[in-house]
């Protein structure tokens, strides 16, 4: 990501590692512009800057029951249902 400091200088940061933002020649700490690509966002959604992708299929094993009361334990939180709703 580029970013355009108050005092001029251009530098590019890592946006996961940069915590303090100031420039390396003069110190100046105000950011005056941020050229930063889009957003990929994963998922669903919409807009001109998402992208569609099919994410793989997840295990999901929903047999797993309480050995006592029966209530399944699985990894999916699971309501248990009565004949009467
Ligand atoms: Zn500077």
């Amino acid at each position: 990501m580029r970013l355009v400091m108050k005092c001029g200088h251009a530098i590019e940061i890592d946006p996961d590692k940069t915590i303090v933002l100031t420039c390396p020649i003069d110190g100046e700490r105000i950011v005056a512009r941020v050229d930063a690509p889009p957003p990929r966002i994963v998922g669903v959604a919409s807009g001109p800057h998402m992208q569609t992708r099919q994410l793989p299929a997840i295990a999901v094993d929903a047999t797993q029951t309480h050995p006592e009361t029966g209530d399944p334990v699985g990894p999916l939180t699971l309501k248990k249902v009565t004949p009467n709703g």
